[in-house]
């Protein structure tokens, strides 16, 4: 598959009971025409174009939203935060910024040059 396009977010959450919460961590990659999810909580499953990939579970437990991501991404789910903090680390200020850009979309800013590095979109903030 030729790579057009490619660009990744991280998210970060809590979810489960109220009571009880837990943390979650999301990787975010649009590939091409397709929006990857990869979601590391209490749960752990992947989503392509919003359709949620069906789960395993006991051993098994993780392992197929591990592998697709891997092999649909090119990156491996391990390496993604350091992918991606060396992503944010590339410009010359000491932070980013977000800004928001169109409904739904926003900017990520060096806070130092104002240089745009990277935009994300949330298609939750439009819907
Ligand atoms: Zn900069």
């Amino acid at each position: 598959m030729k790579i057009t396009k490619r660009t990744i977010d991280l998210e970060s959450g809590v979810e489960g009971p109220r009571h009880d919460p837990y943390s979650y961590e999301e990787y975010v990659v649009e590939i091409n025409d397709k929006m990857i999810v990869f979601h590391s909580g209490l749960d752990c499953w992947l989503s392509i174009n919003g359709r949620e990939i069906p789960r395993l579970y006991g051993k098994r437990f993780g392992v197929l939203p591990y592998l697709m991501f891997k092999n649909m991404t090119g990156i491996d789910p391990n390496d993604f935060v350091d992918l991606y903090e060396r992503k944010y680390r590339r410009c010359c200020g000491p932070r980013l910024e977000d800004i928001p850009g169109f409904p739904g979309e926003t900017l990520i800013v060096c806070s130092s040059c104002g240089k745009v590095v990277d935009t994300c979109f949330n298609k939750q903030a439009i819907i």
